[in-house]
């Protein structure tokens, strides 16, 4: 072989195994509305970008053995996925005072080229770098309680929903679109003029059930956060609640056109999002902000966990036969974050984690998620307190230093004891809660955000990754 073949050949080959090496990881991250996902976003993109500098990541071994050579943001693959407001966030928590970014509304994408030295004996001999490029995907955790949509029509769904309407709490705060849809006859001319207030006061009902009882699992969860179909008509119908329903009914009049949206919304917005983003999901991060529901009191905290639950389902029926069939699954690992645990004093954080374990592994899921690589943590995405000691009548107890959220105001306060098991009747008759908020801390855009335990994080997510 010449000189010059030689060469050709050996750049050829460089290429081939830096394809090898280089490798892409989509990683999505869920859980319900102000369970944390913008903080942990912005968080982790921030650690990864000082990351070998002055990110403290202990326990991430590429940072901590010193073999990162670079992370840069590049831009996405998926042109049609909004970019995430990762610019926005640093603005809004840089800002004197610092507030907390926007949360999460809708689906969003952040892309991030990992370049590394690898520390395995193998992948270092055949080439001294290699790139991983992470795709973090946002996306509201109330969309994967619509699964269960799948499996029903829209005449089962409405006797669902009806079923609620015992509660009294909820029927009180249902007049106003039970009152507008009784107007209404199911074989009457399909009327969007109509259609459109009904549904929105049907939303309005969702919301306020969700800020009353706490309720956690609000459906069709696209009603509450519909990212960019805000205002769709795919979006407005309503369940029927008004008594029979002649036979016969298209989508000519208003029965049928709510049926016929209802099995759209399955179609489109429930398996769409399964088929073209779930489905290539290849790690999954959960968070969970267990505090404000156990903050609420006991309705909302079981209301929680069933919410956890029904989370929990689009990872159990990626292994079932008839979801196989929509798609093919393959997340692999899966992480349960406690998130916000900067508002509870170092000797309580395992105590949190171990509520969430209880939380998600309840009888016998652990068996029925069988090949998914399972792992709980508690952890703040961006600390807001500082925690030390207090004197307290004679005796020294953990405590923690933050600012109030409301007016800034320095407060040291010991926030109390969290459950590590599902909190009974007893307990919360002997305990409340009462977790203060807190401002974000005072922080400048060139150091990374102080956290908790998101080289954990890093560690579980991207450990055989970047290795
Ligand atoms: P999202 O709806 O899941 O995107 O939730 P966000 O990330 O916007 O978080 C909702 C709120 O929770 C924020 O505005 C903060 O008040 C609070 N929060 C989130 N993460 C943390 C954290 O790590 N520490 C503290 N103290 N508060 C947090």
């Amino acid at each position: 072989m010449s000189r010059t073949a030689l060469e050709q050949w050996r750049n050829k080959a460089g290429a081939w195994v830096q394809r090898g090496l280089d490798q892409r990881l989509r990683l999505a991250v869920t859980g319900l509305s102000r369970s944390g996902k913008t903080a942990f976003i912005t968080s982790l993109v921030s650690q990864l970008e000082h990351a070998g500098l002055d990110a403290r990541l202990p326990h991430w071994p590429p940072a901590a053995q010193g073999r990162l050579l670079g992370i840069k943001r590049v831009p996405s693959r998926h042109h049609h996925v909004p970019a995430f407001g990762y610019e926005a966030a640093l603005d809004q928590l840089s800002a004197r005072p610092p507030a907390w970014p926007e949360p999460t509304r809708g689906i969003s994408e952040i892309t991030l080229a990992i370049k590394y030295q690898p520390g395995n004996r193998l992948k270092r001999k055949l080439n001294d770098t290699a790139t991983l490029y992470l795709e973090i995907v946002d996306y509201p955790g109330e969309w994967l309680l619509d699964l269960p949509l799948l499996a029903m029509s829209y005449a089962q769904w409405s006797e669902q929903q009806r079923g609620l309407l015992q509660d009294e709490v909820l029927a009180a705060l249902a007049g106003p679109w039970l009152q507008a849809g009784a107007a209404i006859a199911p074989d009457s001319p399909a009327d969007d003029a109509r259609l459109a207030p009904l549904a929105a006061a049907y939303t309005r009902w969702l919301l306020d059930s969700k800020r009353e009882r706490g309720a956690y699992l609000v459906q069709p969860g696209r009603f509450v956060l519909p990212g960019e179909y805000q205002g769709a008509p795919m979006l407005q119908f309503v369940p029927w609640v008004w008594g029979t329903v002649p036979a016969g009914l298209d989508d000519r009049h208003h029965y049928g056109m709510m049926e016929a949206r209802f099995e759209h919304y399955k179609k489109h917005l429930v398996a769409g999002f399964y088929r073209d983003f779930f489905a290539g999901f290849d790690r999954q991060i959960v968070l969970v902000d267990c505090l404000t529901a156990l903050n609420r009191g006991p309705d909302s905290f079981a209301e929680l966990s069933r919410a956890l639950n029904a989370i929990l389902q689009s990872f159990e029926y990626g292994k079932s036969g008839w979801w196989q069939r929509l798609f093919a699954p393959r997340i692999d690992k899966l992480l349960f974050a406690a998130t916000k645990a900067d508002h509870l004093t170092p000797d309580q954080h395992g105590r949190l984690a171990r509520l969430l374990n209880t939380l998600v592994r309840g009888g016998h899921r652990q068996a029925r998620l069988a090949g998914i690589d399972i792992h709980t943590l508690a952890l703040a995405s961006i600390k807001a307190t500082s925690s030390g000691q207090v004197s307290h009548r004679g005796d020294t107890i953990p405590a923690l230093q933050g600012r109030r959220l409301d007016d800034f105001e320095p407060v040291t306060l010991y926030p109390g004891e969290v459950p590590e098991s599902l909190p009974d009747a007893e307990f919360w008759q002997r305990q409340g809660f009462d977790f203060t908020e807190f401002a974000p801390p005072q922080w400048h855009k060139d150091q990374p955000l102080p956290h908790l335990r998101l080289d954990q994080a890093l560690a579980f997510l991207l450990g055989d990754k970047v290795s």
